[in-house]
């Protein structure tokens, strides 16, 4: 198909508000939130419903042309580059809650509606929607589905795979399907756990069932500031070794406290090396022992000052420092780069070590906030992208925290994804063999590999460079 028809054609089923065409309004969708990579799609695509995403992926289907699907755009690992692809498919128009079951605590939602959207519709319930990823106000379900993200409040609750019942997936002939569904087991194999986190190489998510749990009855956050990120760690430790499964552990150090009280003076001492948040939920009187074994484990680990929350509006108080830690970053340098690695939590201190060697190595600043309770570590590299040098050694000292991580008995992401960005690090985890078989199993949704491709697996000869070669589009 001549790719003026094709374009005419999904006009047709879109109208002119589903297209993006002009280079300057598609120059928006060039990078996510990792911006080493970019690309302009040829055209964005913006369908308002599954019946729509079936009748755009079967015209790409027939035409043989490759797409990305897009959520909101706040992926971390270059996930929906349209690098290999020239269409992009996004979910922005597809933001409707459908049903919403508060009796079973189940939600169908379209994929385009933001985490926060789906807590906020059925808090009249007295429930929650519990992955909570820190960009949650923008990120969308769907993205949220093909990264398997995470959040603060995961360590107790469990990732999105643990959320989603089921799915409907716009495979890349058109055809919709559902995975899973309503209820908590369905016979057969776990296809809806398969296509979660596969970062858009099934198809594409159109809509999701959604598991809410209950408010917790009670709540207590507590905000510890350490003289070092050591002493931090070691109270992250002493608390899960006690027992106690907080909802929430989040760590910042020196530099991001530095940040965040400068953006934003929370009234941080000047010299504190750590920041960290824990908040424990459940019944009230649980609460209480719980939230007074975390404080005194804090000040037996070397804590300096210990605040707690107790209403709602203290309670946002506390947690605004970590959420807008990544705003605050950018006063720090022109570009950042986030990096996504896991370590056993014992692990933590020496982790935190290698990345200070290494940053020192690298002559890079680099600030840490991470989900501490998960040993999910997110340094942040520091960097000014009119300086190719410096972006070369932000790439390399990247490389070698992940290499450490996995070193450590770790992992090369947490809950970022692999996207473009640690496609050269899969070997680190996997052999030859472990990737021919995910691909083989992809190939049962995507046998033509038309849904984000160039994404998560090294091309044959295990060498992937920065720049790589764009699909033509057809003429
Ligand atoms: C400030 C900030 C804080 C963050 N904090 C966290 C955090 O705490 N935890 C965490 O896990 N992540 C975090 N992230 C990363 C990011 O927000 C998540 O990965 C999120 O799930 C991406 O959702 P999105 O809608 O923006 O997806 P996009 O960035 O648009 O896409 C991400 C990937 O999903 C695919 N995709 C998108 N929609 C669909 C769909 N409908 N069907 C199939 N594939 C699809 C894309 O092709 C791409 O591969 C953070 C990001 C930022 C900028």
């Amino acid at each position: 198909m001549q790719w003026a028809h094709l374009r005419e054609s999904l006009r047709t089923v879109v109208g002119s508000e589903g297209l993006i065409e002009p280079y300057e309004a598609r120059k928006v969708y060039e990078c996510d939130g990792y911006t080493l990579e970019r690309a302009v799609p040829e055209l964005v695509v913006l369908p308002a419903s599954t019946a729509e995403m079936c009748a755009v992926v079967r015209l790409l289907h027939r035409a043989g042309v490759p797409f990305v699907p897009r959520g909101a755009g706040t992926g971390l690992s270059g996930g929906c580059l349209p690098l290999e692809a020239p269409v992009m498919i996004g979910t922005s128009r597809m933001r409707r809650i459908l049903e919403i079951d508060s009796l079973n605590r189940r939600v169908m939602v379209e994929a385009g509606v933001a985490n926060l959207e789906v807590t906020r519709a059925v808090t009249e319930f007295g429930l929650h929607y519990a992955p909570d990823p820190s960009s949650q106000a923008a990120c969308s379900i769907g993205g949220n589905i093909a990264e398997n993200s995470g959040g603060p409040h995961t360590l107790k609750y469990g990732v999105t795979t643990n959320h989603v019942l089921g799915l409907e997936l716009v495979l890349p002939d058109g055809e919709a399907v559902w995975l899973g569904g309503w209820v908590d087991d369905v016979p057969g194999y776990d296809l809806r756990g398969f296509v979660i986190g596969s970062e858009g190489t099934c198809g594409i998510v159109t809509r999701a069932i959604l598991r809410l749990l209950r408010n917790p009855e009670a709540w207590q956050t507590i905000l510890a500031v350490f003289p070092s990120v050591a002493a931090a760690t070691s109270a992250v430790s002493a608390v899960i070794a006690a027992g106690v499964v907080p909802a929430a552990l989040e760590l910042m150090d020196r530099l991001i406290v530095q940040a965040v009280e400068q953006a934003y003076h929370f009234g941080f001492p000047a010299d504190a090396g750590a920041v960290l948040i824990a908040e424990v939920d459940g019944h009230s009187a649980a609460v209480q022992a719980e939230a007074e074994a975390v404080k005194k484990l804090c000040l037996d680990a070397g804590a300096t000052e210990i605040r707690s929350a107790a209403t709602e509006r203290e309670r946002a108080e506390l947690w605004k420092s970590r959420k807008r830690a990544f705003g605050a970053v950018g006063r720090l340098a022109p570009n950042y780069c986030t990096q996504d690695g896991v370590v056993p939590r014992t692990c933590l201190p020496e982790i935190l070590q290698r990345i200070v060697a290494i940053a020192e190595r690298y002559r890079l600043r680099v600030g840490n906030v991470f989900h501490a309770g998960d040993g999910n570590i997110h340094p942040i590299l520091l960097f000014d992208e009119r300086d190719p040098q410096e972006v070369r050694r932000v790439l390399e000292a990247g490389r070698e925290i992940l290499a450490a991580c996995v070193e450590l008995g770790g992992s090369i992401t947490g809950e970022h994804g692999v996207g473009v960005e640690k496609i050269a690090e899969m070997p680190l985890l996997f052999t030859p063999q472990d990737l021919i078989v995910m691909q083989a199993l992809r190939q049962v949704f995507d046998p033509e590999q038309r849904s984000n491709p160039g994404k998560m697996f090294p091309s044959p000869g295990g060498c992937v460079e920065v720049a790589r070669p764009r699909r033509q589009v057809p003429v």
